[in-house]
């Protein structure tokens, strides 16, 4: 058996090798590394991929994040609503432009912001909400627009584990994920659905005075050279990224299924263990990309599981161990633990287990039967 990793990029590069080489080297013969060729090329795949007007490539998923909320013109002191149960980005960006997070609870079934929090927790100073596709699933993009439309209020879909999942709308009508709110970010980090080998990240919109206004903020403010009209950032995609980007984008599809492939198996093998619940999907099959394969564990041991896997060197990950609410950085004194009830109760429950485009099912059967080993060790 194939040694079993969290994530196996190096498996996943032998079987593109020779393309990547390739256009890897092209960059180094034409010394084209910032805004080459394969930098705009890329965007125009990704839009032909996504269906969307605009992508704006940038360095990493956090400035895409940091970008988009620049792009809105808000001021200090108005509030972003986002999930409680997400990683310090999204939160991270709202709170260093002296905006105002503010953190509701998720659902239990999926994982995503719960839209009943946000209506509530909407007052006169709410500017956008940030709702996560969380493990790869689509958030409830239907009653986020609605609220967010009531209530004339920008969305930014943070997709940087949701990339390539599609959301399948109540009036019949299917989008990408993150082409659905005004604006949408993703990540381009190695472990990422679509990664690349550094650091990179995107922005998409259909919103050309969006675009537009987000096409100067990466460029130091510039829309004419050396005229700096607003205060922007240095946010570039390299080329060399974008090229390995272009060779992957095709088979992004093809590596989405193999997660979906996977996390069947799981489910599969797994889902009669009392102890356990298996990742549900709500929507349509393809609004969820697994970006992690996240159990929940039921019977209170999940501390223990964990060092058991650790003990039999199976890799695993606990996303996340500490709700934002929760942590230092952005507490806040208004805060009441009831309000989070489900968020506190998954950072308890949740373990994710190892997932990427390239386990076979003698890696998820292994897996499995160590998790369920170790369930029959406690009964006994
Ligand atoms: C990875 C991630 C980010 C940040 O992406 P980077 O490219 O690492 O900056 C933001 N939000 C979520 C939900 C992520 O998983």
């Amino acid at each position: 058996m194939r040694k079993l990793q969290m994530v196996d990029l190096k498996t996943q590069y032998e079987f593109i090798k020779d393309e990547v080489d390739s256009s890897v080297l092209d960059i180094f013969k034409n010394g084209t590394f910032i805004n080459g060729p394969s930098v705009k090329k890329f965007q125009s795949d990704l839009e032909n991929y996504l269906n969307v007007k605009h992508v704006i490539p940038c360095a990493n998923g956090t400035d895409a994040l940091q970008i988009a909320l620049m792009s809105l013109d808000l001021q200090p002191g108005d509030e972003i609503i986002t999930s409680d149960f997400t990683f310090a980005a999204t939160v991270e960006v709202i709170a260093l432009l002296r905006l105002k997070p503010v953190l509701v609870d998720i659902e239990e079934e999926t994982f995503n912001i719960n839209c009943d929090e946000i209506q509530k927790a909407i007052t006169p100073k709410t500017k956008a909400i940030i709702p996560v596709h969380l493990f790869g699933q689509v958030a409830n993009m239907d009653r986020v627009m609605d609220i967010a439309k009531t209530n004339n209020l920008f969305v930014i879909e943070d997709n940087a584990q949701g990339i390539g999942s599609t959301y399948f709308s109540s009036n019949n009508t299917k989008h990408k994920s993150g082409t659905i709110g005004d604006l949408g970010t993703t990540s381009f980090f190695p472990s990422k659905n679509l990664g690349c080998y550094g650091d990179g990240g995107a922005i998409f919109t259909n919103n050309d005075d969006l675009a537009h206004t987000i096409r100067g903020i990466v460029n130091h403010g510039m829309y004419v050279r050396y005229h700096h009209d607003v205060v922007g950032v240095n946010s570039r995609l390299d080329s060399v990224q974008a090229a390995i980007l272009s060779v992957k984008l095709p088979l992004l599809d093809f590596y989405n299924e193999r997660r979906k492939e996977a996390s069947l198996l799981y489910s599969n093998e797994l889902n009669q263990n009392k102890n356990l619940l298996t990742p549900i999907v709500k929507n349509d099959c393809q609004s969820h990309v697994f970006h992690q394969y996240t159990l929940r564990v039921l019977s209170g041991n999940r501390d223990q599981l964990s060092k058991f896997l650790n003990d039999n060197n199976i890799p695993h990950g606990i996303y996340y161990p500490i709700p934002l609410h929760k942590q230092k950085a952005y507490t806040d004194i208004n805060y009441n633990e009831e309000n989070f009830k489900i968020s506190n109760m998954m950072s308890e429950q949740v373990i994710s287990l190892p997932m990427h485009s390239e386990l076979d099912n003698d890696q998820i059967k292994f897996i499995c039967n160590k998790v369920n080993e170790f369930f029959k060790a406690q009964e006994n």
